[in-house]
């Protein structure tokens, strides 16, 4: 049985925590390590999406995949002290 994870997107990059590996963001599955050293991925089926080290915005997020909840995790530049 295959593990879930979050796809954690940053600006240029996505990644699947379960494995640390790049993702595809529109991967279903982590099924392909993709970027600098393409591969198999670990098979982890995504069922959330999140901002990464980099705040993304909701918005954004759920734009990207209109089919997966948006992770809380987004924290407002402004926000920051
Ligand atoms: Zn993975």
């Amino acid at each position: 049985m295959s593990a879930t994870a979050t796809i954690y997107v940053d600006d240029w990059s996505s990644r699947c925590p379960h494995c640390g590996a790049q993702t595809l963001p529109q991967a279903l599955t982590h099924d392909r390590v993709s970027g600098w050293l393409p591969g198999p991925g670990c098979g982890a089926l995504f069922t959330a999406i999140a901002s990464g080290e980099r705040p993304v915005h909701p918005d954004v997020l759920a734009e990207l995949r209109p089919d997966l909840p948006v992770a809380d995790t987004y924290i407002d530049p402004a926000a920051r002290s």
